[in-house]
């Protein structure tokens, strides 16, 4: 099994907390960090779950269209807080990394891939397909910018629609692909954000079983209330009806299991949710 699970801020933007949460949120602007998920396999050694922001993010946006990103998204990282930055701080060498799963395509998640030179990808094909074979605007529209990722990236990803494993059930009606074969990681589809993005379930980290949702809810009220976003925010959705019945899910998987204590559910962006993980950590 994993043996841990450490969560690294690589970069973060800014929103109005009401645009995410319309109920229980307010008019002023909350960070909203891009967190990478560190595990450590006793087999595979050190994996990630996303990749956050880095450096390249700011080359990248420097030119049309994908200067139109950096205005909507303004985007705050530096060489020492992208996820190579924090792992050399935790003494872990970018080349150390065997694998980078990547939730979904948007930038905020796959801006820090190309920084890791031996690891694998691990991503939806539906999805890199789609986004690849449409113009360079409506890919910025997407929040997908393709030069962020490097340019192997196609011939050193395992496409998660082509795993061999079939689907194994999880509970509670969820079902995940092992992603090493020995029921470590599971990769668990969470369709509408995205057309292929897939969550992260990982059991028994210190009697803790995580579940890593990315973008299928932003801030821990929208699962554990059932808060779904402003409308305004289904233009960013691949399906929005997708979305909400993908959210709706997991808030009844966490009505079910909360009083248990054992499943940790946690988004990709939720700043007060992080900071309570790295203070157990400590
Ligand atoms: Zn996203």
């Amino acid at each position: 099994m994993v043996r841990s699970i450490t969560f690294l801020e690589a970069g973060y933007t800014e929103q109005f907390e009401k645009i995410v949460n319309p109920v229980t949120g307010r008019w002023r602007k909350i960070r909203f960090p891009s967190t990478v998920a560190l595990i450590e396999h006793p087999r595979e050694g050190y994996l990630l779950f996303d990749a956050g922001y880095s450096g390249r993010f700011h080359e990248v946006t420097r030119r049309f269209p994908e200067k139109l990103y950096a205005w909507v998204t303004p985007v705050t990282v530096s060489p020492e807080t992208s996820a190579v930055g924090r792992l050399k701080a935790l003494g872990i060498a970018e080349s150390e990394v065997s694998q980078v799963l990547l939730s979904h395509f948007h930038a905020d998640h796959i801006g820090g891939a190309g920084d890791f030179s031996r690891a694998r990808y691990v991503a939806s094909r539906r999805e890199y397909d789609y986004l690849s074979g449409l113009g360079s605007v409506r890919q910025v529209k997407h929040g997908f910018l393709k030069a962020l990722l490097p340019e192997s990236f196609e011939t050193r990803t395992r496409w998660v629609d082509e795993f061999p494993v079939p689907l194994r059930e999880l509970g509670e009606g969820w079902y995940g692909s092992d992603l090493l074969g020995d029921g470590s990681i599971f990769l668990v589809p969470l369709p509408g954000h995205t057309l292929g993005q897939m969550g992260l379930f990982v059991p028994s980290v210190r009697d803790v079983d995580y579940f890593l949702v990315a973008d299928a809810a932003w801030l821990t009220p929208s699962f554990r209330e059932g808060i779904a976003p402003m409308r305004v925010t289904d233009l960013i959705f691949h399906d929005p009806s997708s979305y909400r019945s993908t959210l709706s899910r997991i808030h009844s998987l966490d009505c079910a299991k909360r009083d248990a204590g054992r499943l940790r559910i946690l988004t990709c962006h939720c700043e007060v949710a992080m900071e309570k993980e790295r203070s157990h950590a400590l």
